[in-house]
C-alpha cells in the first residue's frame, strides 16, 4: 500500500499522523505553506472543535451526520493520543490551552515524514496504481484533502478534479460578512452586542446573539458570519435583509447605552434601536470567508468518503460540499472525515 494525500491542511495532516501509526508508505502533496489555516484560525487561537457538535451544525448535513456518528468519539480520542489538550469557553468552543495555533500544526506536523512541494494538477489511473503529474511513485490510493479557495489571496488549481471528471459544485463564500445598500461608513468600526436576524421576503431565516462589527460597506462579526451560510442556501436572495436589535429594553437616555458613534447614526437616520433594518447586497468575496459551501458533491462519494466510482479514491474535509457554522465545527468535521479515511484503510489491511 502506498497513499498520495493531496493537501496537507487539517484533513490530510491529521491523516498522515494516522497512517503513521499503522506504518503505511505514504506521501503528502502540498503547494506552498502547510496547515495556513490551521494557523489563521480562530485568529490564531485555533477553535479547534466544540462539545456540541452535532449534525444541526452543518449545512448540507447528511454526510457530516454519518461522519460524526462514526468518528467524534475517536475524534477525542485522538486529541488525547496526540497529546493536543483542550480548554472549553461559556460557548462550548474548544481551544488548545496554549491558545496557540501553532502549537496545533508543530504537533500535527512533527511526526511526518513525506511532504513534497508540488502542486497536484492531474491523477491518472492505471491499471492497478495511480499515478499524480509525473511524480515517480506509482500509488495504490489517492485522498484529495484540497479544502476550498476561501481565506486565500491565490487559490490553488482545480485541474485535478478535471482530470476525474468530476464537476465540482460552485465555490460560495460561507461563514463572511454581508456587503449592505446602505451607507454606513460613519460607523465603520463600531463593534457592539446584539441579535441578528436574517430575513428572507419576510420571512425569518435564522437569528443569533453576540457581536457585531460595522465595517465601510457591510456589517461582519461571528453571528452575521453564521447569518452568511443560510443566505447561501436561500433559493431567491433578492429583498434579503438584516436586521439588528441593540438592546433587550427601552431606557430614558441611550447615552451610555450605546456607543457614540452608532447613537449619533441612529438619531441622524431616525431608526428604532429595536430593529435597526440594512439591505443585503452581497456576502464579501470568498478571499475573506473562513469556508466555502461548494466542492464535490456529497452524491458522488460513499459514507466511507470514497468516490462511488472509483473505491481507491477518497475526499475528505472541505472540499466536500458541506459546510459548518463557526465555532470549531469546519476543522472538527476535516479531523473526522480524515479519521473516516484511517479506519477503511485499517479495515482494508486487516481483510487482506
Ligand atoms: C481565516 C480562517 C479562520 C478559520 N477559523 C476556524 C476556526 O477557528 N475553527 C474551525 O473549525 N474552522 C476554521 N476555519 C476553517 C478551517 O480552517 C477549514 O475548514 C479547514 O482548514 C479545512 O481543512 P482541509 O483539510 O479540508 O483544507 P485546508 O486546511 O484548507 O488544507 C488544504 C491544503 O491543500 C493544499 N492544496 C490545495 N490544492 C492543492 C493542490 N492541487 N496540490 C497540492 N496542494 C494543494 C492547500 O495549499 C492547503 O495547504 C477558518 C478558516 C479561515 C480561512
Amino acid at each position: 500500500m502506498n497513499i498520495a494525500i493531496i493537501g496537507a491542511g487539517a484533513s490530510g495532516l491529521f491523516l498522515a499522523n494516522l497512517l503513521e501509526k499503522l506504518n503505511i508508505n505514504y506521501t503528502l502533496f502540498n503547494k506552498g505553506k502547510v496547515g495556513s489555516k490551521i494557523l489563521a484560525s480562530g485568529n490564531g487561537r485555533c477553535n479547534i472543535s466544540n462539545t456540541h457538535i452535532s449534525g444541526d451544525k452543518y449545512h448540507n448535513n447528511k454526510l457530516a451526520i454519518s461522519i460524526i456518528n462514526n468518528n467524534k468519539n475517536d475524534l477525542f480520542k485522538f486529541f488525547d493520543e496526540f497529546k493536543i489538550y483542550l480548554k472549553e469557553d461559556s460557548e462550548g468552543r474548544l481551544y488548545p490551552i496554549s491558545e496557540s495555533s501553532e502549537s496545533i500544526l508543530n504537533i500535527l506536523t512533527k511526526n511526518i515524514k513525506n511532504i513534497v512541494d508540488l502542486e497536484i494538477t492531474k491523477i491518472i489511473k492505471m491499471n492497478d496504481y495511480y499515478k499524480v503529474n509525473d511524480y515517480d511513485d506509482k500509488f495504490s490510493h489517492v485522498v484529495i484533502s484540497t479544502g476550498s479557495p476561501s481565506g486565500m489571496k491565490n487559490p490553488k488549481s482545480l485541474d485535478l478534479f478535471k482530470s476525474l471528471n468530476i464537476n465540482l459544485n460552485e465555490f460560495k463564500p460561507s461563514l463572511v460578512g454581508f456587503k449592505i445598500k446602505e451607507k454606513i461608513k460613519e460607523i465603520s468600526g463600531v463593534r457592539c452586542k446584539a441579535k441578528v436576524s436574517l430575513i428572507n421576503d419576510n420571512k425569518l431565516i435564522h437569528e443569533e446573539s453576540g457581536e457585531i462589527i460595522f465595517k465601510d460597506d457591510g456589517i461582519s462579526g461571528i453571528c452575521v458570519m453564521n447569518l452568511s451560510s443560510y443566505y447561501n442556501y436561500l433559493d431567491n436572495k433578492n429583498n434579503t435583509k438584516i436586521i439588528i436589535k441593540l438592546l433587550d429594553k427601552e431606557y430614558d437616555n441611550y447615552e451610555s447605552v450605546i456607543n457614540p458613534k452608532l447613537l449619533k447614526f441612529i438619531n441622524k437616520n431616525k431608526l428604532n434601536y429595536q430593529k435597526l433594518e440594512f439591505n443585503i447586497l452581497n456576502t464579501y468575496s470568498l478571499e475573506f470567508s473562513q469556508v466555502s459551501k461548494g466542492g464535490v458533491d456529497i452524491k458522488l462519494v460513499n459514507e466511507n468518503l470514497t468516490l462511488k466510482n472509483d473505491n481507491h479514491i477518497f475526499i475528505t474535509g472541505e472540499v466536500l460540499d458541506v459546510d459548518g457554522l463557526c465555532g470549531g465545527y469546519n476543522l472538527s468535521f476535516a479531523f473526522m472525515s480524515a479519521i473516516e479515511v484511517y479506519k477503511e484503510i485499517k479495515n482494508e489491511i486487516s481483510n487482506r
